[in-house]
C-alpha cells in the first residue's frame, strides 16, 4: 500500500515561491503555499524559500506567523530553508538591515550577501552529505559559526553553506533554480518519517484517553 503524499508547505509571503512549488509536486509531495498561521498545523514539512530575509521577516510579524512557526520548526517539523530561508533560520545575523530579525530555531551565526560581488550570481556543484548538488548562488549568505548540535553538510570554495540539525536544513543557494531535486527529496523522506511519528503518537493518546473515559 502506498502511503499518502505529505504535506509539505512553501511559505509564501515573498520571494522564489513557484519553483520550490513545482519541484515538490514533481516529486510527489501535496504542496500548500501558506500564508496564515493556522495553515501550519496540517503541514509535515516546510520550505522557507529564498528572497529577501528582511522583508520575509516583516511579513511573517506582521501576519502573526512568526511565533507559531517557530514554536513548530521547534517541535520537529522537517524544514528546509535555502538562502533568505537559512538566514531566517539562523540564531543571529551579521549585517542585517535596520531592525531584521529572525525566528532564531537553529544554533547558526550567518552573514548576508557574503560572497561579495565576484560571487553576486554563479551555478556550481557543492559537495554534500547527501550527495552532489547542482547549486545557484544568489547574493548568497555564509554560515559563519555554527553551534554544537549543527552539522556542517556542504562547503563551497571552503566556506560552510549548508548545515542540518536534527530535522532543519538550511542552505546558502538554490537547488530549486538548477533542478536538482536532492535536498528536497531528503525533506520530502524526512516529512513521511515526521508523519509516522506524529500519526502514531496521535493514535496513542487518543487509545489512552478512549481508556481513561472507558
Ligand atoms: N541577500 C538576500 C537576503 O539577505 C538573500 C538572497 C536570496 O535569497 N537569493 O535576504
Amino acid at each position: 500500500m502506498n502511503a499518502p503524499a505529505p504535506t509539505i508547505g512553501v511559505l509564501a509571503l515573498q520571494g522564489g515561491v513557484v519553483e520550490h512549488e513545482r519541484m515538490l509536486r514533481g516529486i510527489g509531495a501535496d504542496v500548500l503555499l501558506v500564508r496564515r498561521p493556522e495553515q501550519l498545523a496540517v503541514l509535515d514539512g516546510i520550505v522557507l524559500p529564498g528572497g529577501e530575509s528582511s522583508t520575509i521577516d516583516r511579513l511573517l510579524r506582521m501576519f502573526g506567523i512568526a511565533e507559531p512557526l517557530a514554536a513548530r520548526i521547534r517541535s520537529g517539523l522537517p524544514t528546509l530553508g535555502t538562502c533568505a530561508g537559512l538566514i531566517l533560520l539562523a540564531d543571529e545575523v551579521l549585517d542585517p538591515a535596520p531592525g531584521q530579525q529572525t525566528l532564531k530555531v537553529l544554533d547558526i551565526t550567518v552573514r548576508r550577501n557574503a560572497f561579495g560581488p565576484q560571487v553576486d550570481s554563479l551555478e556550481t556543484t557543492v559537495a554534500t552529505d547527501d550527495g552532489p548538488v547542482t547549486a545557484a548562488f544568489i547574493r548568497a549568505p555564509e554560515v559563519v559559526a555554527v553551534g554544537a548540535g549543527v552539522q556542517v553538510i556542504g562547503r563551497h570554495l571552503g566556506r560552510v553553506v549548508a548545515v542540518r540539525s536534527g530535522a532543519v536544513t538550511g542552505i546558502s543557494f538554490h537547488p530549486e533554480l538548477t533542478g536538482d531535486t536532492t535536498l528536497h527529496r531528503q525533506l520530502i523522506a524526512s516529512a513521511r518519517r515526521w508523519r509516522v511519528a506524529n500519526t502514531a503518537d496521535t493514535a496513542e493518546i487518543t487509545a489512552v484517553s478512549a481508556n481513561a473515559a472507558g
